[in-house]
């Protein structure tokens, strides 16, 4: 069906919903030559006019995220690409999102493997990555952090001690999971895996690249220790929470890197066996632990929003490209696509 659709496509327009990283992703659209589309709720937000190199060539405007399917027709006649990010798949649900009709940047068959935090470790695990341990109730032994599932971080996660404060503070109407609260340092490292390229790092299929690193910054976790230690703060009722507010950049020890790639080539691997291959952009949110192992305690299958930071390239992005995004860079990939009839290998 999407296929049918790409190969009456002649000059795709690059589209995505106004929010997450879009303006990143239409200023490396723009870059690299194509016409942009932003869709808008309600009406386009006035911030954009703020920022001329990043303002969609036109917008979309549609009063809920689910019409954006009914007017799919609208969308192909433009040749419209969409790009996924964070918010986009979270405003239309993931299930709306799989079943849009409107030829779509990556493998979206990724997303069965991604929201559901059990087959997402069958993936991780089964790649060989190691994650942090998970407990049942009556295993906990360590501090660990309860998580409830669909919900992404937020004020709803909780450090807990033992089984007694689980008990103490667990919603029991949602399902939870217990994981160990792993001491160390956090990266989000973020990838690009190109089945199609063939130049760099490669794979069995395609090349691997490292774009940029950041850290999330996450409130009130990040600064609670200027009030106070955690346990005597949790006398008074103040609780840790876990809202990104925003990201700082980050590089690394440059003896990690070859850990960084072996981390990023299992997954992409596995991915491969699994579904087909993380195709595009993604992130290993990692924890570096002093004896310099990392954990990774989630994947995001898509452009996360810590690449925001490096809009003009990054440490890693510039030794690849000057100046190179991964808004670019996912252009870069469609338009390498495009020329080589290969569109169908990226675009689902
Ligand atoms: P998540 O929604 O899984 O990305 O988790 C939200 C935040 O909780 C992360 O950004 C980390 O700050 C923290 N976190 C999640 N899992 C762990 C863990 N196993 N150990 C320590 N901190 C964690």
């Amino acid at each position: 069906m999407i296929e049918d659709l790409l190969k009456h496509y002649n000059e795709p327009t690059i589209a995505t919903v106004c929010s997450h990283s879009s303006l990143q992703i239409f200023d490396g659209a723009r870059k690299e030559g194509f016409k942009t589309l932003g869709i808008a709720l309600k009406k386009p937000p006035k911030f954009y006019d703020a920022f001329p190199l990043a303002k969609p060539d036109e917008f979309m405007v549609v009063e809920r995220y689910s019409e954006i399917a009914d007017r799919r027709n609208e969308l192909i006649r433009q040749d419209a690409i969409v790009i996924p990010h964070g918010s986009f798949v979270e405003y239309m649900g993931a299930e709306r999102f799989r079943e849009l009709e409107v030829p779509t940047f990556g493998n979206r068959k990724v997303l069965e493997w991604e929201s559901d935090r059990k087959k997402e470790r069958q993936w991780l695990e089964g790649a060989g990555i190691t994650m942090p341990a998970q407990y049942s109730l009556d295993e906990v032994d360590r501090p660990v952090i309860v998580k409830y599932h669909g919900a992404k971080g937020g004020s709803s996660f909780f450090i807990a001690n033992n089984r007694e404060e689980i008990e103490k503070r667990v919603d029991t109407t949602q399902e939870f999971t217990i994981q160990e609260f792993v001491p160390g340092t956090r990266y989000y490292i973020h990838y690009f895996y190109s089945p199609i390229s063939e130049d760099g790092y490669r794979l069995s299929k395609g090349t691997l690249e490292v774009l940029g690193i950041d850290r999330r910054v996450e409130s009130n976790i990040d600064e609670i220790y200027r009030l106070g230690s955690i346990n005597e703060l949790a006398k008074l009722g103040i609780n840790p929470s876990f809202v990104v507010t925003g990201n700082l950049p980050l590089v690394l020890r440059e003896s990690l890197l070859p850990k960084v790639f072996e981390m990023g080539e299992k997954v992409v691997e596995e991915s491969l066996k699994l579904f087909g291959g993380v195709i595009g952009p993604f992130c290993l949110e990692t924890i570096c632990t002093e004896d310099l192992e990392f954990k990774v305690f989630e994947i995001s299958a898509r452009i996360v929003a810590g690449t925001n930071l490096f809009i003009s390239g990054s440490p890693y992005a510039d030794l690849i490209e000057k100046g190179l995004s991964t808004g670019k860079r996912i252009a870069k990939e469609i338009r390498k696509a495009m020329d080589e009839g290969r569109l169908d290998e990226v675009v689902t």
